[in-house]
């Protein structure tokens, strides 16, 4: 496919008016020469937002089956990009070929995923509340289902070119919602994008749907992207990024005349609690894997094991020098971007020059490669300053050592929110594990034991989520089955007749749904 660097709107490719940008090359810096890409202007975000919304009542009356198999193509067509994808993709990005082959089935398998949640009508979430005539006060006839919000803003992360990007989770969760979608690209990997867009664009086309379900713009700054955010046809944002990126659009959402949800996944550092009895059955197996755990990537996961807890102790000096010669050892790599690599190298900065953080190894240098860091601190220091526990995007961590089990908790207790909360733990820990567990669920999306944080398995039981800061709003997840849920609200039919109903609550039940009826299952219903 010959790639072109137009904006996507609504089936049609037009060339921006707005600034010119080039994809960079992420090994190299420098800039690719094909092709050259056109920011949109102001009147493009109104174009795409206002034909999403005309595209909204169309695409979210079709038919289950008809939503599940435009899904099951995007897919498809996704995978039949081929190499290219997945060299235009590496070159951007800098990930390595089998890690980006991987994240191409894990978004075709997430796209595969939404279109059996929109088959199996689960997320309608269908409730029946019969007349009660003889009651007093007679109640009438109540139904219950969930429809899509309307167009949603999606903007793709630099980390998941491909899972989250323009057909990733966010995109996927709206579009099974009934959602149409229009994606802000982002400006690291814009050829990925065309790539992908224009496969979405086909899909759409291919389904007979209405244009404007999918649109993919692109921006060489932030014009774009605030556009989108307060355009009053979009009804919800989904993002991963930066905590201050996230903050931006949540603050433009919230000045709105209508304000609406934005889904921030934004920054965490997967706090690890190293507990006593694991330190002592496993230490050194424990540091070797946190050590491949926090480098993979190049630490450019937002689940990347960025604080290591302990109490105080030869096991844990002995986990420390363990996992600093992992980190020696290791080589300096790629960052996703040079923007990103600059804030990682900011961010050690700031930390070895703390006169309270000892530096325990540094990996391989190399030009223009990000260079491994492993630190400690006190937890002392560490509750006297919290800033010490921020989120370094990139392969760093930080080791906290903590004098007793006290100290822990009240580490525990200051820790911002997170997406996932790891406990290391061996039988001998049972008593301290249950006393942590409460404190632990109140932070975290995802309570892990004996394993890592990094890879997330897209299912329905996943929760990529947590209290802010790692996500805008706790109460929901990006990936597995339950992302559906952000782009969906309730409505309730009060006494219609059942001819007016949409087809999921009628009576004679013709989409074979599962539904409550009369606050039971509607196959436990008497006749
Ligand atoms: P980012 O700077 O937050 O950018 C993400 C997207 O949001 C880009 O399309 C960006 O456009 C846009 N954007 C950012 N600020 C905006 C604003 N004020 N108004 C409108 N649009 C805005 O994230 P990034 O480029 O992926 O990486 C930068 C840093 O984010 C990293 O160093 C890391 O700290 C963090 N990060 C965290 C995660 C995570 O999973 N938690 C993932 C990736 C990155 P522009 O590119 O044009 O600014």
């Amino acid at each position: 496919m010959q790639l072109t660097g137009e904006l996507l709107i609504a089936g049609r490719a037009k060339r921006g008016e707005g600034a010119l940008f080039q994809a960079l090359d992420a090994a190299t810096g420098e800039p690719i020469a094909q092709p050259v890409f056109h920011s949109a202007l102001s009147t493009d975000v109104d174009k795409a937002c206002e034909l999403a919304d005309e595209a909204f009542d169309i695409y979210r009356a079709l038919h289950a089956e008809k939503r599940a198999q435009f899904l099951d193509d995007c897919a498809a067509r996704i995978e039949a990009l081929g190499d290219q994808l997945i060299e235009r993709a590496m070159a951007e990005s800098g990930l390595p070929r089998a890690r980006l082959e991987g994240e191409r089935a894990r978004t075709a398998n997430q796209l595969r995923m939404f279109a059996e949640v929109v088959r199996s009508g689960d997320a309608l979430d269908a409730r029946i509340e019969p007349a009660l005539p003889e009651r007093q006060p007679p109640r009438t006839d109540l139904r219950f289902w969930r429809i899509g919000v309307g167009p949603v803003a999606v903007f793709g992360a630099s980390n998941f070119p491909l899972a989250f990007s323009v057909a990733g989770g966010d995109t996927a969760s709206a579009l099974a919602a009934g959602c149409p979608v229009v994606v802000k690209a982002h400006p690291a990997h814009p050829g990925t994008s065309e790539l992908v867009g224009r496969a979405i664009q086909d899909a759409v086309a291919a389904a007979g749907l209405p244009a404007g379900v999918f649109s993919l713009l692109f921006d060489a700054g932030h014009e774009v992207g605030s556009a989108l955010a307060q355009h009053p046809a979009i009804r919800a944002v989904g993002f991963t990024g930066s905590r201050a990126g996230g903050l931006a659009l949540i603050k433009l959402a919230a000045a709105r005349a209508e304000p609406i949800p934005v889904y921030a996944e934004m920054s965490s550092v997967n706090p690890n609690v190293l507990l006593p009895g694991a330190l002592a059955a496993r230490g050194e197996t424990l540091a070797r894997e946190f050590a491949t755990s926090a480098m993979l990537g190049c630490g450019q996961f937002c689940t990347n094991p960025g604080l290591m807890l302990g109490l105080a102790g030869t096991e844990f000096d002995a986990f420390a020098a363990d996992a600093a010669r992992e980190f020696s050892g290791a080589s300096a790599g790629v960052m996703l971007t040079p923007g990103i690599q600059r804030n990682y190298e900011r961010g050690i900065e700031r930390l070895t020059r703390h006169p309270r953080v000892t530096t325990l190894a540094r990996g391989n240098a190399a030009p223009g490669r990000a260079r491994a860091a492993l630190l400690r601190v006190s937890a002392k220091d560490l509750l006297a300053d919290p800033t010490l526990g921020e989120e370094v995007f990139g392969p760093s961590s930080v080791l906290v050592e903590c004098a007793d089990a006290l100290e822990l908790r009240a580490v525990l207790r200051k820790i911002e929110g997170q997406l996932t909360i790891t406990l290391h733990a061996a039988p001998a820990d049972g008593e301290l594990v249950r006393s942590l567990l409460p404190l632990i669920e109140r932070k975290a999306g995802r309570v892990l034991a004996n394993g890592f944080p990094t890879g997330v398995e897209v299912c329905d039981a996943m929760v990529h989520g947590g209290p802010f800061p790692a996500t805008s709003d706790g109460r929901s997840t990006s990936v597995g089955t339950a992302a559906i849920e952000r782009f969906l609200r309730p409505v309730c039919y009060q006494n219609l007749a059942d001819n007016l109903l949409p087809d999921a609550l009628r009576d004679a039940n013709p989409l074979d749904l599962r539904r409550r009826y009369a606050g039971k299952p509607e196959t436990q219903r008497t006749p």
